[in-house]
């Protein structure tokens, strides 16, 4: 599997997503995980799991010191007064002193940029992360940010074979960051796409693992697909190992890509 070092910390391109993940779920999830050779774990205040992906950190033989855990602060969390404590509780249930990558979750504009990022470098000072960056940021956004904290690690967006990203990527390998896809599968959609059917079929691997080795095939690309079955996961995982051949990338590029899954009211100008 491909490791990027990004500002000294290195990251595993592929990791585990834990979204809609709850209870036992996402604990024996996480463990099951970390017991195939994922090494990197994402989670999120929201999504109410933080305390189950601490237990299976915990249930897990993998030190603490081998995972890449990643978790993000919720737009309620990013004023100043709020940040540092919202992410003690995420500390405490995540069962860890720090995590290694915290993000802003989605842009918040009611609270000035500079002072989010200014309580984010705060908790990073503190040793409670190792590396800060932002999600949901379009590249406009993205370049605001980078004037204020130079060393951002990460944006985590929305990213898969219906849906390109050209210019942030254009921004994280200039800046020396990693761009973590998010719904790497499109959310399973990339299960119907007859192209990609036919290149697995003639493979005889999975439509997902084409997908994922389409993103991971990319300069400075991390995904984080989400599987509750464990067969899911570990056919995911070994798509970390499997390179397409150019004509297979070209076909795959050519899918239309302005297919958008995520989408909440509160999201940003995406074209921003
Ligand atoms: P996703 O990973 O694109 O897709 C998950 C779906 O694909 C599930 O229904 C899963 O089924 C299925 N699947 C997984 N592996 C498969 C395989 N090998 N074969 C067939 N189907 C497979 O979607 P996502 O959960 O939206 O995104 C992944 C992660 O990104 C999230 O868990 C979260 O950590 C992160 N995320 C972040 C944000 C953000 O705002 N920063 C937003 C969305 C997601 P089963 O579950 O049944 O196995």
């Amino acid at each position: 599997m491909t490791h990027y070092d990004v500002h000294g910390v290195s990251i595993p391109a592929l990791g585990f997503g834990t979204w809609q993940l709850r209870g036992d779920g996402a604990r024996d999830g996480v463990e099951h995980a970390l017991s195939l050779g994922y090494r990197h774990i994402d989670t999120a205040q929201v999504y109410k799991n933080e305390a189950e992906v601490g237990a299976g950190l915990e249930a897990s033989d993998v030190a603490r010191g081998d995972v890449f855990l990643t978790t993000k602060v919720w737009g309620t969390n990013v004023a100043p007064s709020k940040l540092t404590a919202s992410v003690d509780e995420s500390l405490r249930k995540l069962g860890t002193d720090y995590v290694d990558l915290l993000l802003l979750h989605w842009p918040n504009d009611e609270i000035e940029l500079e002072a989010q990022l200014v309580a984010l470098e705060g908790v990073r000072e503190a040793g409670k992360a190792r590396l800060i960056g932002v999600s949901n940021y379009p590249a406009g956004m993205l370049r605001d940010a980078l004037e204020l904290v130079p060393d951002l690690a990460t944006d985590q967006v929305e990213h898969h074979v219906f849906l390109e990203q050209d210019r942030l990527y254009d921004i994280v390998r200039e800046r020396g960051m990693v761009l973590t896809a998010y719904s790497p599968l499109a959310q399973g959609a990339v299960l119907e796409d007859e192209t990609i059917r036919e290149i697995a079929d003639a493979r005889g691997v999975g439509p997902a693992q084409i997908a994922l080795a389409w993103i991971l095939g990319q300069d400075r690309a991390v995904a984080i697909p989400k599987a509750s079955s464990a067969a899911h996961r570990e056919s995911n995982l070994r798509a970390a190992d499997l390179a397409l051949e150019d004509d297979e990338r070209a076909a795959l590029d050519a899918l239309t890509k302005n297919r958008r899954l995520v989408d909440p009211d509160f999201a940003p100008d995406w074209s921003a």
